[in-house]
């Protein structure tokens, strides 16, 4: 873990969620007209965009934008069954396994004659049937949590973001956030590190961003920063989680 120095970028905690679901309904809206008018690889424009965006914020796409996402959390959540994953499915080897076979398979589509439109078709396809699967058997964003190709790759160039959610002093330890995360307890290690050291730590990088953490912390404890690296013993540090 680092040490680094932070500065709270927060103004009104309900705000995000107020301006969350629009963002959400927008980015959905976006990507049935694109497919309404045959603009099929909007998709990786989307893609891109969002791996461009984890470099600063982290997973900043995965809660804000991406139409899957939505349709996970504000879809599939009606009907999911709202168990645990197996912990075999939440091993980074996994994620990092499918990855690579995605983007092998998305390589070998490119060369070959197939048509080009079938690409991103398939691609939106595969990864909306995945998630929604395993949305229903498991919960709603198990998918994103930890399986998601593009998440993955996100959760690592995220993990050098400046713009970070950091958990403070104030922390009373009450678990709060971390069941209130939809991506499967990602401030627990922060929350743990708080309650050892006293210092500041920054939430798992494979935070998706939602906020709804900050809004249900019963201590202010909770806050967007960013983040300047510091030397290890720096004083108000904070610990990036992986
Ligand atoms: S909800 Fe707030 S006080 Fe409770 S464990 Fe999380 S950060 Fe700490
Ligand atoms: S850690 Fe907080 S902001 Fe990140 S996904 Fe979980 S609830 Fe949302």
């Amino acid at each position: 873990m680092k040490a680094l120095a932070t500065r709270s970028v927060m103004g009104n905690k309900e705000s995000f969620q107020l301006a969350r679901k629009p963002m959400q309904m927008i980015g959905m809206l976006l990507a049935g007209l694109f497919i309404a008018f045959k603009v099929y690889f909007f998709n990786l424009l989307y893609v891109v965009s969002g791996l461009f965006a984890s470099a600063y914020a982290g997973r900043v796409y995965c809660g804000w934008f991406c139409p899957n996402g939505a349709w996970l959390e504000h879809g599939v959540s009606r009907f999911s069954r709202r168990k645990g994953l197996p912990d075999t499915l939440k091993k980074p080897w996994v994620r990092y396994s499918i990855t690579a076979v995605f983007l092998a398979v998305l390589i070998a589509l490119f060369l070959s004659d197939v048509k080009r439109w079938i690409i991103p078709l398939a691609v939106m396809g595969s990864m909306v049937l995945a998630g929604t699967v395993l949305g229903a058997l498991f919960y709603p964003r198990a998918f994103c949590a930890y399986l998601c190709p593009w998440g993955a790759m996100q959760t690592l160039i995220g993990r050098r973001a400046k713009l970070q959610v950091v958990i403070d002093s104030n922390c009373r330890s009450c678990f709060a956030c971390v069941k209130a995360c939809p991506i499967d307890k990602a401030p627990e290690q922060a929350v743990l590190n708080v309650k050892q050291t006293r210092d500041a730590s920054a939430l798992s990088s494979r935070c998706i961003r939602c906020m709804k953490c900050v809004s249900i912390c019963p201590s202010n404890a909770i806050h967007l920063a960013t983040v300047v690296q510091k030397s290890a013993n720096a004083g108000g540090s904070v610990q990036v989680g992986a």
